[in-house]
């Protein structure tokens, strides 16, 4: 069913004029090159993206305006303005100057989101260095996969963190030095290869000369799923920043008033790009809040800060809606303008209860790691079709092409959504696999591995992936990635991963297992190989069902039939089984 359209009225009754005020006339008249003049290419056509969140604002009232809003677990808040965050990134510069890191090496970071994990990330893009952020919750495997494949010479993380690196550090050569960051002050002795973050800060000068990076110059890696192999790191160069400003500015629609509170975390693409690169390069106050959801603890930091704009995603919005409208009314929520969302698919019922609970709707938009920015989106003053991703960006051209990759299909025909190469952020390669990333291209078109339709009017609907990649809670997780952790258990003689359908987080992980001979089944035996998981990898990888099967359904060639395991747990036709094995 569709739903009516949510009609804009023009800008005549918006508290705030928007930064984009004609969709149509700004794809005519602007360009990736227009909007790349806006920033401040420094020294004959160098750009760094530190520079242009930070640095660049040294010289203008900015400056003085507070950058970061950081609100701890317990309630403590610490504000940094754009000159303290200045100081500060050209300190840890020195710090890994003085490591002797030099430009294209990996500099990774595996922190909560505390203060120094932005300082960390800027400070080692000024340095020439590429910054790789891991999520907090990854387990040991998780952490060691990455690192080992980014051949990261310097990590930077917390006494606590520490302990699942030490499980695997063995395996890292590459890994010269671990930064510990107490900043808390626990008691903890460093070890061989660690050093203090804090008493390399403390000798640190202020002052730091940026590394020259040209725009195609490596400045950030995230890890994402596909549906064979490990995780592949997206490499993203520094030119990037043109895509995160811009978009930043015209689908964000960040003013220099603005509070903005983005709720992805750094450790995946979101929370770089729109949790630090859009908003600094634009100017923009923002709320980093490093506790995780709670209905009420959302609610408070919404109404204590002040936000006006908001970015988060679909499973934390279902989460609200479960928590209901009343714990919204308990709180003043009056000062959001503006709401967007983004990570998996938005039901429509969500951008309504927006509207109903807020007085604005959310604002869906698409993107991916590898896009590094938005591409597809709802915009301020554009009319809202509930359940559409929106229309493309300026500069990006969109389009959805036939079974055979070859030809553009008319609207309201459902194929794979292909995107224009190229636009500033794209990712440049997936680190050590080349071969991989040009599989991604076909002719002119980067294919984005989602399924979509576009209706007469332009706009996109998403349909599904066209992989076997599985999104639960806005996160991708690669069901090979799943398998080969729980075959590691010893009871575990097969493993075949799918994602089930969700209301709250869209899909979430069932995993069917056969055991090897001498252990049975049994609801203790669930609780150990999903324990075994979430160790190894981290909870959102965790299945969170678990079915014993006596064989797993393989193709004569030995590969788990997961189209298949899926049919039999959804009552879905089983298709084409000509080559399931006898
Ligand atoms: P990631 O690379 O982890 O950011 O995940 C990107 C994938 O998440 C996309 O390829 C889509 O499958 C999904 N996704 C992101 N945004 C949306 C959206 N607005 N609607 C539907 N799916 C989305």
């Amino acid at each position: 069913m569709r739903y009516e359209p949510i009609k804009k009225h023009g800008i005549a009754d918006m508290k705030v004029k928007p930064n984009l005020l004609d969709y149509e006339r700004a794809r005519r008249e602007m360009s990736w090159e227009s909007m790349a003049k806006e920033l401040e290419w420094f020294d004959d056509g160098h750009i760094n993206i530190a520079y242009e969140a930070i640095d660049r604002h040294i010289k203008t009232p900015v400056r003085d305006r507070v950058a970061l809003i950081w609100e701890g677990k317990d309630g403590k808040t610490e504000r940094y303005t754009f000159h303290d965050l200045y100081r500060l990134t050209n300190r840890f510069a020195n710090v890994l100057k003085r490591l002797g890191i030099e430009k294209g090496e990996r500099v990774f970071t595996y922190m909560d989101r505390i203060p120094e994990i932005y300082i960390a990330i800027l400070g080692t893009l000024k340095a020439g260095a590429v910054t790789g952020p891991l999520f907090s919750a990854f387990g040991s495997d998780a952490v060691r996969d990455r690192l080992a494949d980014s051949g990261a010479r310097v990590l930077v993380t917390t006494p606590r963190l520490v302990k699942t690196v030490d499980a695997v550090v063995d395996s890292l050569p590459a890994l010269e030095r671990i930064i510990i960051v107490n900043r808390e002050g626990v008691p903890y002795e460093l070890k061989h290869r660690e050093v203090s973050y804090e008493a390399l800060m403390e000798e640190a000068s202020d002052e730091f000369e940026i590394v020259k990076t040209d725009k195609e110059d490596f400045a950030i890696m995230h890890y994402t799923s596909g549906t064979t192999g490990k995780p592949k790191g997206a490499a993203h160069v520094h030119e990037a920043i043109v895509g995160h400003y811009a978009t930043a500015k015209y689908v964000l629609d960040l003013h220099p008033e603005d509070i903005y509170w983005c709720t992805a975390d750094p450790g995946w693409v979101t929370g770089t790009s729109y949790g630090i690169f859009g908003p600094w390069s634009n100017g923009i106050t923002q709320v980093v809040y490093e506790g995780g959801f709670s209905a009420s603890h959302w609610y408070r930091v919404i109404e204590k800060h002040g936000v006006t704009v908001w970015y988060t995603a679909p499973t934390a919005i279902r989460m609200l809606m479960k928590a209901g409208e009343k714990v919204a009314q308990k709180y003043n929520l009056k000062t959001l303008r503006y709401m967007c969302s983004v990570g998996e698919p938005l039901n429509p019922e969500a951008v309504l209860w927006g509207q109903k609970v807020f007085g604005i709707p959310f604002h869906d938009n698409w993107w991916q790691t590898e896009t590094g920015c938005i591409q597809i989106a709802n915009y301020p003053v554009q009319d809202i079709k509930p359940g559409s991703m929106g229309r493309p960006f300026i500069g990006v051209t969109a389009t959805i092409l036939d079974e055979d990759l070859a030809t553009e299909l008319p609207p309201n025909r459902e194929g794979h959504l292909a995107l224009k190469v190229r636009w500033p952020s794209m990712f440049r390669t997936y680190w050590n696999k080349k071969d991989l990333y040009e599989s991604r291209f076909k002719g002119e078109w980067y294919i984005t591995g989602d399924r979509a339709k576009r209706d007469e009017d332009g706009y996109f609907w998403f349909v599904g992936r066209a992989d076997d990649v599985i999104n639960t809670a806005g996160h991708l997780v690669g069901p090979f990635e799943v398998e080969s952790a729980l075959i590691e258990h010893p009871a575990v003689a097969e493993a075949g991963v799918i994602g089930i359908p969700d209301p709250i987080a869209n899909e979430v992980i069932k995993a069917f297992v056969s055991l090897k001979d001498g252990y049975e089944p049994s609801e203790e035996l669930k609780m150990d190989i999903k324990r075994f998981a979430r160790e190894k990898l981290h909870a959102v990888a965790c299945p969170r069902e678990i079915e014993f099967l006596p064989g797993l359904p393989k193709t004569r060639s030995g590969k788990i039939m997961r189209r298949l395991l899926k049919a039999r747990e959804l009552g879905l036709p089983e298709g084409d089984t000509s080559t399931l094995e006898e």
